[in-house]
């Protein structure tokens, strides 16, 4: 009997993407000894980078373009990860189990992760094409932000979320005359409750910061530029236009291969999608949550981590599930905001700490648990927080600030 050998194909994880779930998927694989090719493609001209800072630091000009990296270029050499820039995916075949690049290349995979992310939701009301309404979601669009801003210029931010809101702290700070539009009766209407708004809106207000709340843009008009921001109601002037309405999750892809997606890229606990062998992580996803017991969609750097964590350990063959309270962070002036869980599962608020001095958490409760919390400028206590979500505590000692929040765990 004559044995065939086989033809040897190398192992290959592809991952289609490059942003924070990608990056860090593609260390992770390593970290967890994977020792075959590893291929990161992405539509971006740049390595893997940090977005946070594009509407904090890297706006302010604090921050320069190398320091948002998520690793060196080294780093990709020295682990052999290819990390193609500038490239799009256009398909995948789960079939043949093969993708295709924008120059028509095919190639093979023993493993697939889709990191798509999400992109901005446009406006679409007339004169959105002038060119000064930008958009922000990536390292060109703050560049193009940044050469029109300048002191005394007016602003008009459309959205009050927190991308709305660390803008408009960025641009007064550079002495703009800022204003933020926004459609709700209050500004992060969408993340936190009344008590955080009131307290972002005097905030900002205190620095001169006009917020008009039940206002929607229905135009933009001028020549080549916005001249005037047309609402229902009011009509502003404008030199520079900044549009934060949410975001879309990338699922386009993986929904024309068939692969199962609502609102987001459809995982188990695993991170796998409905077809064996390929997995997705971060922003793209719809994930269920075991802790808070329902699917979630999650737009932020702490999970796109961690189920880029467990995506790589699950990829090599290991048996781990993603289950992560969701916290968040937000700059804006010298204050830093953390939020972890979700307040609307609270029924009620206990406030420890001062917030005339700037300093204190809200705690959202429910019959006496912890659901979730926001806490300004205290980073220890939200260590703590972090570990009192799901648990029963006195919340009169909540309250009381003399005694100690590590107490009540
Ligand atoms: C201005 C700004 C500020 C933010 N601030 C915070 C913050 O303070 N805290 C926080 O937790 N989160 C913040 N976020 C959210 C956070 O950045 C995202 O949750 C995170 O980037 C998600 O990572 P990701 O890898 O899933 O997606 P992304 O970072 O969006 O990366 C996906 C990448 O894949 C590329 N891609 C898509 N389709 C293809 C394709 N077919 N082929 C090749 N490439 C493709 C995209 O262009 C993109 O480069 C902020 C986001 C923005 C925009």
């Amino acid at each position: 009997m004559q044995i065939q050998k086989c033809k040897e194909i190398p192992l290959s994880i592809l991952i289609v993407g490059a942003g924070h779930a990608a990056g860090q998927a593609a260390a992770s694989l390593r970290q967890e000894k994977y020792e075959g090719e590893i291929i990161v493609f992405g539509d971006e001209p740049v390595l893997p980078y940090q977005r946070p800072p594009l509407s904090k630091a890297y706006l302010s000009g604090e921050q320069q373009q190398e320091k948002l990296l998520l690793r060196a270029a080294t780093f990709y050499e020295k682990q052999n990860i290819e990390v193609k820039t500038s490239t799009s995916v256009t398909d995948i075949n789960p079939q043949n189990s093969t993708i295709k690049i924008d120059d028509g290349e095919e190639l093979s995979f023993e493993k697939l992760l889709i990191a798509t992310g999400s992109r901005v939701r446009k406006i679409n009301v007339s004169g959105s094409e002038l060119d000064n309404v930008h958009y922000l979601r990536t390292i060109e669009d703050v560049d193009r932000i940044r050469s029109g801003m300048a002191k005394d210029k007016e602003l008009v931010i459309v959205g009050g979320g927190y991308i709305g809101l660390e803008v408009a702290a960025i641009a007064t700070q550079a002495g703009m005359k800022v204003r933020v539009l926004e459609t709700e009766d209050r500004v992060l209407q969408r993340v936190t409750t009344p008590t955080m708004s009131n307290y972002y809106t005097r905030l900002h207000e205190k620095r001169g910061v006009r917020i008009h709340t039940q206002t929607r843009v229905i135009g933009f008009e001028g020549k080549s530029s916005v001249e005037k921001v047309i609402c229902e109601n009011d009509v502003f002037d404008a030199d520079l236009v900044i549009v934060g309405i949410g975001i879309i999750p990338n699922s386009e892809l993986a929904e024309k291969a068939g692969i199962a997606c609502e609102n987001g890229i459809t995982v188990d606990e695993r991170c796998q999608t409905s077809i064996p062998r390929i997995y997705a992580a971060g922003d793209c996803t719809n994930h269920p949550n075991p802790l808070l017991n329902r699917r979630l969609r999650l737009e932020s750097v702490p999970n796109a981590m961690e189920q880029a964590r467990v995506c790589a350990a699950n990829m090599v063959g290991k048996d781990k599930t993603y289950s992560s309270i969701p916290w968040f962070w937000s700059d804006q002036y010298e204050l830093k905001l953390q939020m972890v869980g979700f307040s609307s599962d609270g029924d009620s608020e206990v406030i420890r700490g001062d917030m005339d001095a700037n300093q204190f958490s809200v705690f959202h409760v429910k019959e006496n648990k912890v659901m979730a919390a926001d806490s300004v400028n205290s980073p220890k206590d939200f260590m703590i927080c972090k570990q009192l979500i799901g648990k029963e505590v006195d919340l009169d000692k909540l309250l009381d600030e003399s005694v100690e929040l590590k107490s009540l765990l």
